[in-house]
């Protein structure tokens, strides 16, 4: 009897083994051979940064030890793409090679071109959707345009028809699907992805406090979700005091659940509780990712360029001082500083509070959009640049369909609004523990003995504002008049 064929499975953001369609493929052709490879230098200026690699060292760990559990293994390389997936063809005498396809603007062109290469060389070589819900090519307006305005693009799904269909099921590994022989791989420490101490600290005791990376975690996370967020999200959501969303964000990020397993899960919920409407909000968000990777995908520039081109001539200020003082959370207004030290020392932040913070940034400080980017790619464990680039486009008001220029969240409104008793800002600004929560967002308003009362000096034990909110938003409103 001929042997079974052997396929690589080249593993990317996509760190599972359920509603992987090319791992399911690959097992049904045959032996499987499981492959990482890590290979920053390909992604250029957006190789993954400090936390995104403290996660991906323990996702790929997790993955490793399910795949034993299953008799297999992932094999780990990091010399340049092709060349390492050659070469592990010629080690096992795989005549396939199967990935989930990533729709980054420079990753997309690699892949298709290490596809036709290996194509044109005899080799099966082939590409499955899971990444996102709908190709972005497939959406498109009635003229045969892509979308640029959120309503509209979730219309179109609605009319399209939302729901992706059914995960696929972790594929039954068994002794059949081991190759013959496994070639070398790399230790995991090779790959050298936990950060180093920064200013003395061990940075990622946050991250190992506030996850647990792996898909086993992952589906624990979205069982709470359904349990717990999705009923009251509509409320919730906005709440950074609450566990009001789904926190499921780094998860759909690297991989360890597909947005269609997110989606089955949800509408599944709705239909057994009666509550589409609960969950249509929630959904929604799935779709703002979807949006997100189709503007990626249509306008490929726009991680480093403003969308809208008017912005160029924008007078935003490098102050490196004030950018420091930004991410390290020491501005002085509470709710910006809550949001970067609950991101330094987590690696997430609260939507509502990333919305707060970008504004402070790009209006308040004046400083440029893509300085925060840059930020939040080195911290989040979520830092993806399809969403990240939309958020921060939002936030600034350069991007399509972002929040117009003149609306300039007020940090001291926003703070109470959604932090209304505090618990927020005094969970990530202990010094400001103390403050009665009438003062807590504005705590130069206080009186002093109120400030003495709480231990406070302002100036000392806590910044006092960075700039006056007011006269910087007639700052920021000059300036864009200059270029409306
Ligand atoms: C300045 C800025 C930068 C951002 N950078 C990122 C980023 O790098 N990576 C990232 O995943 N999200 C980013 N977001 C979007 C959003 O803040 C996060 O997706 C969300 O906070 C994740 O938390 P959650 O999983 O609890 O979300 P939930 O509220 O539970 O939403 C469920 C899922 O929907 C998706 N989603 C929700 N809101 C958005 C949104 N506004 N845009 C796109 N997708 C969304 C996420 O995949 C999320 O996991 C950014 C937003 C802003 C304003």
């Amino acid at each position: 009897m001929p042997e079974a064929p052997t396929t690589l499975v080249w593993f990317k953001h996509d760190l599972r083994l359920a509603d992987h369609p090319a791992l399911h493929a690959a097992a049904e052709r045959g032996a499987v051979v499981p492959v990482f490879l890590w290979t920053p230098d390909e992604e250029g200026r957006w190789a993954p940064g400090g936390a995104h690699r403290w996660w991906l060292h323990h996702s790929l760990q997790s993955l490793d030890a399910d795949l034993r559990d299953r008799g297999s293994r992932l094999l780990l390389r990091r010399e340049p793409s092709e060349a390492a997936l050659r070469d592990l063809l010629d080690a096992t005498g795989a005549d396939a090679v199967y990935w989930n396809r990533r729709y980054e603007p420079k990753l997309l062109a690699r892949d298709e071109a290490i596809l036709q290469s290996l194509r044109s060389d005899g080799i099966e070589a082939n590409a499955f959707e899971s990444q996102i819900l709908h190709d972005p090519d497939d959406v498109q307006t009635t003229s045969g345009g892509s979308y640029h305005v959120y309503t509209p693009f979730w219309k179109k799904l609605m009319k399209r028809g939302l729901d992706p269909g059914p995960p696929l099921p972790a594929p039954a590994l068994g002794p059949e699907h081991a190759p013959a022989d496994w070639p070398d791989s790399l230790a995991l420490d090779d790959l050298a992805l936990l950060p180093a101490a920064r200013d003395g600290v061990d940075w990622a005791e946050g991250l190992r406090d506030a996850w647990t990376p792996g898909e086993a975690a992952a589906h624990e996370r979205l069982q709470y979700t359904l349990d717990h967020v999705i009923a009251p999200y509509e409320t919730d959501r906005d709440r950074p005091d609450r566990d009001g969303t789904s926190r499921l964000s780094p998860r759909l990020h690297h991989g360890e659940l597909s947005p269609r397993q997110v989606w089955a899960a949800v509408s599944d919920w709705a239909d057994a509780n009666d509550a589409h409407d609960a969950a249509e909000p929630f959904l929604q968000e799935l779709v703002w990712r979807e949006f997100s990777y189709h503007m990626l995908h249509h306008y490929p520039n726009t991680p480093t360029e403003n969308y809208k081109d008017k912005f160029d001539g924008f007078g935003w200020e490098d102050n490196p001082g004030w950018l420091a003082r930004w991410q390290r959370g020491q501005t002085g207004y509470p709710i910006v500083d809550a949001g970067m030290r609950q991101l330094y020392e987590t690696g997430w932040m609260h939507n509502r509070v990333r919305m707060i913070v970008g504004s402070f940034l790009t209006k308040d400080l004046m400083i440029g959009w893509w300085h925060g980017a840059d930020w939040f790619w080195d911290t989040l464990v979520d830092g993806n640049l399809a969403s990240n680039t939309m958020g921060w486009q939002w936030s600034a008001g350069s991007g399509a369909d972002a929040q117009p220029f003149f609306r300039i969240f007020n940090p001291v409104s926003q703070g109470e609004r959604h932090d209304p008793n505090g618990d927020y800002v005094r969970r990530w600004v202990p010094e400001l523990a103390d403050l009665p929560t009438e003062h807590l967002h504005a705590p130069w308003n206080a009186p002093d003995r109120v400030l003495r009362k709480a231990g406070i000096t302002l100036g000392e034990t806590y910044p006092a504002p960075i700039v006056d909110h007011s006269e910087m938003r007639d700052v920021a409103l000059a300036a864009y008049d200059a270029v409306r």
